[in-house]
């Protein structure tokens, strides 16, 4: 198995330097030479713990790694730091069944595949005979730092940098970054807005003369991206594991089809579970579920993607976004011509949108189904689910409930459907409370107790951690001193 370029610029790339170089040199992304069938029958799959299971699929991507290299990335990555032993738990509430993605460190999703990336890249880096220490640098809004700070925290020959907007975060999650453990974690506070903070790390990984000093001092840069390959292709593994669940329990039989409903922003997720499926695995429509930011839903009913449009604050903030940069895996993976996904790319970068072919239009719409939720619609889901299920959703499931709602009314109630749960209630507590009536707290820990209190469950320890944890990063830096700091955290 090798990794090319969905441009074409680059093929025959091993899997751990494709993991090493995250994005290929044409600015396209890794995508394997084939998608590899599923090992052994879903049935012999359904046995296995969610840690085996991890093996038997990532050893058929990552095909140069060792079985004691995967296994001991697997092993680091999915042990205690879950708060589940399952991982990823199924659990069934009115019509819907719920893949819970939120039992890591971070109560979200993203911990799936960050848990087990710092691990993949440290295997990959001495593979290639790499000697630097890797130093992870990332611009943040929020999750993705604090979930790439405990994915990377105290691994060996790693450092994490992560920059934040002072004012651009939520207080909760500015508190998450702030009491965060680990030696070769770093966190600066920057003064000025996401934009700022982004900008000034895509300046510095194109500051080829900074990168030269750092490297002479033993450090090569990195990032965390979420086009990383690596992040891909763990994200396959909770899949096959739900469908094997539920085909275990009796509430699926051999080769009945599952839909499956994925509040999705930069289509990584829902593409794990195109991959699953053409892996072997019964799944059945692949629904895509937008918040007000629907240029998704308007690609898929359309096939003009346009980014042109105004862009909406939702009350589920990790789907706001505009450029769903795991599509163009997607194009390529239909339609295998690297010219034309090439140049869709071209057109989205000049002019902002671009319109596929017929022929791709009539693939995608046998696989997909798309919608879209505004934050009011979603509020309601909530509200009605807690009502008949006396279950919490967070604003992100709760837009995947309302299109699968949709979607099952217009197609007669047929068949089952599998809810991506991507965030704990307990991130969202104000958001919560708010869409269930009741009052709401100012104060973020109050509201997540009165969660606590509406759900009857025990507050997840990672939030007690945040909560009562000791505060261990207080740097502040101005926009222009970011390499400044930078240097400061590694070299002090
Ligand atoms: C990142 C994220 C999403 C979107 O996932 P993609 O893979 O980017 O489509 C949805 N919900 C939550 C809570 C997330 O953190």
């Amino acid at each position: 198995m090798n990794y090319q370029s969905t441009r074409g610029g680059e093929r025959g790339v091993s899997p751990s330097l494709a993991i090493v170089k995250g994005l290929a040199k044409d600015g396209g992304l890794f995508v394997p030479s084939e998608i590899p069938s599923l090992p052994l029958s879903v049935r012999e799959l359904s046995e296995l713990s969610y840690q085996d299971l991890a093996y038997e699929i990532m050893k058929l991507y990552f095909t140069d790694f060792t079985e004691e290299e995967l296994r001991y990335c697997i092993s680091s990555a999915y042990d205690t730091k879950f708060d589940t032993e399952e991982i990823a738990p199924v659990v069934k509430k009115g019509e819907y069944y719920y893949l819970e993605l939120f039992h890591g460190r971070t109560l979200a999703f993203k911990d799936m595949a960050l848990s087990i990336l710092p691990y993949l890249l440290k295997v990959s880096t001495q593979k290639n005979d790499i000697r630097e220490k890797i130093v992870i640098l990332t611009a943040t809004s929020g999750d993705t730092g604090k979930a790439a700070l405990e994915g990377f925290s105290d691994v060996e020959n790693t450092e994490i940098i992560v920059f934040y907007p002072k004012d651009g975060v939520s207080s909760f999650q500015e508190q998450q970054m702030k009491v965060q453990r680990g030696k070769n974690t770093h966190v600066a506070a920057i003064l000025g807005n996401f934009d700022d903070a982004q900008s000034g790390v895509k300046q510095i990984f194109a500051d080829e003369e900074y990168k030269a000093e750092l490297l002479k001092q033993g450090y090569r840069l990195s990032s965390a991206n979420s086009i990383n390959i690596g992040r891909l292709v763990p994200q396959i593994v909770y899949y096959v594991y739900a469908y094997g669940q539920l085909l275990k329990r009796g509430e699926l039989s051999s080769g009945e089809e599952l839909a499956i409903s994925v509040p999705t922003g930069n289509f990584g997720n829902i593409l794990a579970a195109y991959f699953a499926k053409k892996m072997g695995l019964p799944l059945g429509t692949l629904i895509c579920a937008s918040n007000e930011n629907r240029v998704l839903t308007d690609f898929f009913h359309t096939g003009v993607y346009d980014k042109n449009r105004p862009f909406h604050v939702t009350s589920s903030p990790s789907m706001d976004i505009l450029i769903s940069s795991n599509l163009e895996r997607l194009l390529y993976t239909v339609h295998a011509d690297e010219k034309d996904v090439a140049s869709y790319m071209e057109d989205l970068r000049e002019r902002g949108r671009y319109q596929v072919s017929e022929n791709i239009e009539q693939k995608l719409d046998g696989e997909f189904y798309s919608g879209s939720a505004r934050d009011g619609e979603a509020s309601v889901t909530i509200f009605q689910c807690f009502k008949d299920c006396a279950y919490i959703l967070d604003p992100h499931t709760a837009v995947a409930k309302f299109v699968a709602d949709n979607y099952s009314y217009k197609r007669g109630k047929q068949g089952k459907t599998l809810i991506v749960s991507t965030a704990s209630p307990y991130k969202f507590a104000q958001t919560v409370l708010k869409a269930l009536k009741e009052p709401v707290p100012e104060d973020v820990f109050s509201a997540i107790r009165a969660v606590s209190e509406l759900s009857g469950e025990k507050i997840p320890d990672a939030v007690l951690e945040v909560m009562e944890g000791e505060v261990r990063h207080n740097t502040v830096c101005m926009v222009k001193d970011m390499k400044l700091t930078i240097s400061h955290f590694l070299l002090s």
